[in-house]
């Protein structure tokens, strides 16, 4: 009796152990399930994607290789689309890419959502080129948008790779993501070639050479005038960058700049141009020259990755310059980028004394709302715009509007790329202050900048321009 009630006993404390042990594995693979789907869309995340596509590339038949496509696609400017519409509507871009994704996968097919606005999608072509399947994307996505607005405004890009048989789930990652990185603004849809991966070993050879010369001083800051168009007197300098290359000779900033950008090395050449032009500007004053306005461009990621307030600040600390004699340019697109943020930062930077200038306005996102936030003194009006302002009357009129503009908003109208005697007079007639262009200065070495402040002291010596 003893005996049997021992193994009665026995055999419940095994029955609770196993009990304890299923519930304990039920809530761990509950678990798992939960984080391996992206929650808002139900998609694989990024390592359940990568996971389960290399899982789909080992099944594959490998004589079926160039039947198989890897498409990252990458939502451009979904953070503008959030700041502008609001999170609801950037959600429902978000979705909208995965249910489009969903209605183009077949059997096999694997998706993921690998960032917040980057998706993958492992897919068979079954008889269609790549070409097609972007065609089947580009035209159910917009389908699934609800906003008419936010479905006009969306674009995406879309790099695709197609499976040589021999990668892993990774390198075909990256080879599709490199096209991202590498096409042109207009190009929707990319698709990797071998030339792109030797174009990776230049733009890796050029970020390390980038890097060098920042170290061996091989920037250097030219200075173009900016110019009252009623004087002609300089009344400030923009600072542009230049590279002494070591074997290519001059290189122009439209060569490095988006490169820097890409790379994340622009924070670092844009915080030397600010030292750089500060220096520069408190040693021509030093000299005994007039103090002009020193304009030193910023790039869109010194806003989001640094605290660009704060370099200012040490900036002119340690220059000693007067805030006065200080601008930074800003463009339309990054103002509009992150609008708090911006405004904030901006508004700091302002009560310095540091003067703002709405940098190639006519060229991006015109809102005349971030006009009214952001404290802009100063208004360049782009070159597209001034090229052709003699011969065509809507690049005439919008010019018109837009000194109007600036002129109730007590704003400094500046048109930029003057090259001609016609456009200076039609400029002034119109009523801009300031001019910047060849007809009036090519960008010029410290140097040359200090004979021609020299020269106008000369003329003007008791007149201070800042
Ligand atoms: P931006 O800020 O719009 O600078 C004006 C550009 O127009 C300069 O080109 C200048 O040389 C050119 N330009 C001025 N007047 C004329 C003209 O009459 N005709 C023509 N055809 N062009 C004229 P640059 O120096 O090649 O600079 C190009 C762009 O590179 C700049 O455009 C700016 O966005 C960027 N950049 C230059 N230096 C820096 C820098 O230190 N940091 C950052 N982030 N960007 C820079
Ligand atoms: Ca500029
Ligand atoms: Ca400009």
């Amino acid at each position: 009796m003893e005996i049997a009630l021992i193994i009665v006993n026995a055999f419940l404390v095994v029955c609770i152990f196993a009990l304890i042990l299923m519930l304990k594995y039920a809530y761990m693979s509950g678990k798992r399930v939960r984080i391996n789907f992206d929650e808002m869309t139900g998609l694989l995340n990024r390592a359940s994607f990568f996971m389960q596509g290399q899982s789909a590339l080992d099944k594959l038949d490998k004589s079926k290789h160039g039947e198989v496509a890897l498409v990252v696609f990458d939502v451009d400017k979904l953070r503008l689309i959030n700041t502008l519409y609001g999170t609801a509507d950037g959600d429902d871009v978000v979705c909208a890419f995965a249910k489009t994704l969903r209605s183009l996968a077949g059997k096999g097919d694997v998706i993921g959502r690998v960032d917040t606005d980057d998706f993958a999608f492992l897919t068979r072509l079954r008889g269609r080129t790549s070409e097609e399947l972007a065609e089947q994307f580009a035209e159910t996505f917009p389908q699934y948008i609800a906003n008419a607005s936010v479905r006009d405004q969306v674009n995406y890009y879309a790099g695709v790779c197609i499976f040589d048989g021999q990668d892993d789930i990774y390198t075909l990652f990256n080879k599709a993501n490199l096209c991202l990185l590498t096409h042109a603004d207009d190009q929707r849809v990319s698709e990797f070639s071998g030339d792109m991966e030797q174009r990776m070993v230049e733009n890796e050879i050029m970020r390390t050479e980038m890097l060098n010369a920042l170290d061996n001083g091989q920037f250097e800051l030219y200075y173009q005038p900016k110019v009252e168009f009623k004087t002609g007197k300089i009344i400030g300098v923009e600072a542009l960058i230049r590279w002494h290359h070591p074997i290519k000779g001059l290189v122009p900033p439209c060569d490095f700049i988006p490169l820097a950008e890409q790379f994340g090395i622009i924070t670092k050449i844009d915080e030397w141009g600010l030292f750089t032009a500060c220096r520069q500007g408190k040693i021509w004053q030093d000299k005994g020259l007039p103090p002009v306005k020193i304009s030193v461009n910023m790039s869109q990621a010194q806003f989001v990755k640094t605290d660009i307030y704060a370099t200012i600040v040490k900036a002119l600390d340690e220059t000693k310059l007067d805030p006065q004699c200080l601008e930074i340019e800003v463009t339309e697109t990054m103002a509009m980028t992150d609008v708090e943020h911006t405004v904030n930062v901006l508004n700091k930077v302002h009560a310095l004394g540091v003067s703002i200038s709405m940098d190639d306005f006519g060229t991006g996102y015109s809102s005349l709302a971030s006009l009214k936030a952001i404290p802009f003194d100063v208004l360049k009006i782009d070159r597209s715009l001034v090229c052709d302002v003699n011969d065509n009357d809507t690049s005439r009129r919008i010019t018109s509007a837009i000194v109007a503009m600036c002129k109730a908003m007590k704003m400094v109208v500046l048109a930029e790329g003057v090259e001609t005697d016609e456009q200076s007079k039609l400029l002034t007639d119109l009523g801009c202050d300031l001019a910047q262009g060849y007809y009036y200065s090519k960008p010029r070495t410290a140097d040359e900048i200090e004979e021609m402040l020299r020269a106008e002291v000369d003329d003007h010596a008791e007149n201070s321009a800042c």
